[in-house]
C-alpha cells in the first residue's frame, strides 16, 4: 500500500531514494554543451604550462632595479626579445634584461616583469625609473590548475567555459550522463491538440508542452505521448508506449473525481504506487510510483499544479539521474510587500516576483494564485514558500523564496 497525504520533504526523499543515475556515454567535448559530466576530469598537465608574463614589458632581476627612481634611473642591457611561443635563449643576470610579450616564457634568472609603459628604451638599453616587486606580473606554472588535479567533477553541467577549459587541456572526448528519457502523456477527455480546430467547451492540451520544454531545459529527452481519454481502455492502450523510457509523466485524472482513473488503471497494470497526495498547494493529488525501474509521476491536471509538482518532484529525480549532488534550487529570504495568510496544514508555493531595491531584496506575491492561471508562472520568477505551520507573514517580514531556473 502507498503512503498518503505526506509532506513535501517526505515525498522528495522517497523520490530521490528510488532514483538511480543514468548510464554514461562518450561524446566529443566540443559538442557537449548543456550535458552533465559522467566522470571527473583530471588535468593531464599544469596550467599555465610554464611561468609566463602577464604583460608586455621587460623581464628583469628585481634586485637590480631596487634603488631605481626618477633621480636615479638604472640602465640595463636588453639581450633578447621573447615572444609568446619562443623558448628564451639567455639566462637573465645582473647586467641584462629581456623584452617580453604577454604569455611569453619567463627566462631563467628573471623574477619580475616591468610593464612597457614604465620603461624607456634607448638603443639596446632599457631605463628603469622605479623598482618592481619580486614576482610582479608573472603568472606561475600551475597557478590555475596543477597536473593531476580533479579540475571538473562528475555531475557538472557543461557550459561554454567548460568547453574552453576541456579544449585547453586537450581533452577531446568525455563521458556524460545519458539524457533521461521522459514520456509525457496528457489525460482528459476534454483535451484537444493545439493544431485541432477549436471546438467550444474543449480545453487545449498545454501541460504537455510546458513539461516537454522544462524537460529539455533541465537536460532530459522528452517524448510526447499524446492525449488519452478518461476511460480504462484508452489508459490501458497508452501503457504500451512506456517501454524504453526512464520516466513516465501523466497529467490530470489523479484526483478524487469519478473520471480520475490514472492511479487505479496503471496500478492494475503493475505500477507500484509509493505515495499519493502531498500536503501542498497547488499540487495536492500528485502520485508517485515505479514500474520495473521506471519512475512514474501522475501529476495533477491544472496547468500551474503540473508545473509546480514537476519542479518539486520530477526535477530532483532528473538531477539525481544526471549526477547532480544538490537536488534543491536556490532558496533565500526576501521581504514581503504585503501580508500573507494561508492555511497552516500544508506547504504553499505562491508565485511571486523577487527584485532588489536600494540593496534590499523584496518579493511581491502575484495577485492571482489560482492553480489554473498559468500567467501567474509567467509574470513570476520565484515561488514564495510558506512551509507547514508557518503560513502567516506580515508585510515587512521575510519569506522563503525559491528561484525559478527557466
Ligand atoms: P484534472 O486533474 O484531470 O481534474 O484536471 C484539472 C483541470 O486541469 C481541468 O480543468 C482540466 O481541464 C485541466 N487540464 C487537465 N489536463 C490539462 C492539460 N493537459 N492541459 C491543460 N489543462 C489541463
Ligand atoms: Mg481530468
Amino acid at each position: 500500500m502507498y503512503r498518503e497525504n505526506i509532506s513535501v520533504k517526505e515525498a522528495k526523499d522517497v523520490i530521490v531514494s528510488e532514483t538511480r543515475e543514468t548510464e554514461t556515454e562518450e561524446v566529443l567535448s566540443i559538442h557537449s554543451l548543456g550535458r552533465h559530466l559522467g566522470q571527473d576530469i583530471v588535468s593531464p598537465f599544469s596550467i599555465p604550462h610554464f611561468d609566463n608574463s602577464a604583460m608586455d614589458g621587460f623581464a628583469v632581476k628585481s634586485s637590480v632595479i631596487s634603488n631605481a627612481s626618477y633621480d636615479n634611473p638604472i640602465k640595463v642591457k636588453i639581450v633578447e626579445e621573447i615572444w609568446a611561443g619562443k623558448i628564451p635563449l639567455n639566462k637573465i643576470k645582473e647586467d641584462c634584461c629581456a623584452k617580453i610579450y604577454t604569455g611569453a616564457m619567463i627566462p631563467e634568472g628573471a623574477d619580475a616583469v616591468v610593464r612597457k609603459e614604465d620603461v624607456q628604451v634607448e638603443g639596446d638599453l632599457a631605463i628603469f625609473k622605479k623598482p618592481v616587486e619580486e614576482g610582479c606580473d608573472i603568472r606561475r606554472k600551475g597557478e590555475e590548475i596543477k597536473e593531476g588535479d580533479v579540475v571538473i567533477k562528475r555531475g557538472h553541467k557543461i557550459t561554454s567555459a567548460t568547453i574552453g577549459l576541456l579544449a585547453s587541456l586537450m581533452v577531446k572526448s568525455i563521458r556524460v550522463f545519458k539524457k533521461p528519457k521522459i514520456l509525457i502523456i496528457a489525460t482528459g477527455s476534454e483535451l484537444i491538440e493545439i493544431d485541432d480546430t477549436y471546438s467550444f467547451g474543449k480545453i487545449v492540451n498545454s501541460n504537455s508542452w510546458s513539461l516537454i520544454s522544462m524537460s529539455e531545459y533541465y537536460g532530459a529527452e522528452p517524448f510526447y505521448g499524446g492525449i488519452v481519454d478518461d476511460n480504462r481502455e484508452s489508459l490501458i492502450r497508452c501503457f504500451e508506449k512506456i517501454e524504453d523510457v526512464d520516466i513516465v509523466i501523466t497529467t490530470g485524472g489523479v484526483s478524487v473525481g469519478d473520471y480520475d482513473l490514472v492511479k487505479d488503471v496503471f496500478g492494475s497494470l503493475g505500477v507500484k504506487w509509493l505515495f499519493w497526495k502531498v500536503r501542498m498547494r497547488p499540487g495536492h493529488p500528485v502520485a508517485f510510483g515505479k514500474y520495473k525501474d521506471r519512475l512514474f509521476f501522475a501529476l495533477p491536471g491544472n496547468p500551474v499544479s503540473s508545473m509546480v509538482t514537476y519542479d518539486q518532484f520530477v526535477l530532483p529525480a532528473i538531477k539525481k539521474m544526471l549526477g547532480i549532488g544538490d537536488y534543491n534550487r536556490i532558496r533565500f529570504y526576501a521581504t514581503v510587500t504585503e501580508d500573507i495568510k494561508r492555511k497552516a496544514d500544508r506547504t504553499h508555493f505562491l508565485r511571486g516576483r523577487v527584485y532588489s531595491r536600494d540593496g534590499e531584496i523584496y518579493v511581491d506575491v502575484f495577485h492571482n494564485q489560482s492553480s489554473s492561471a498559468i500567467s501567474s508562472m509567467i509574470y513570476s520568477n520565484c515561488y514564495v514558500i510558506l512551509e507547514e505551520g508557518n503560513t502567516r507573514i506580515k508585510r515587512g517580514e521575510r519569506a522563503l523564496v525559491e528561484l525559478f531556473e527557466s
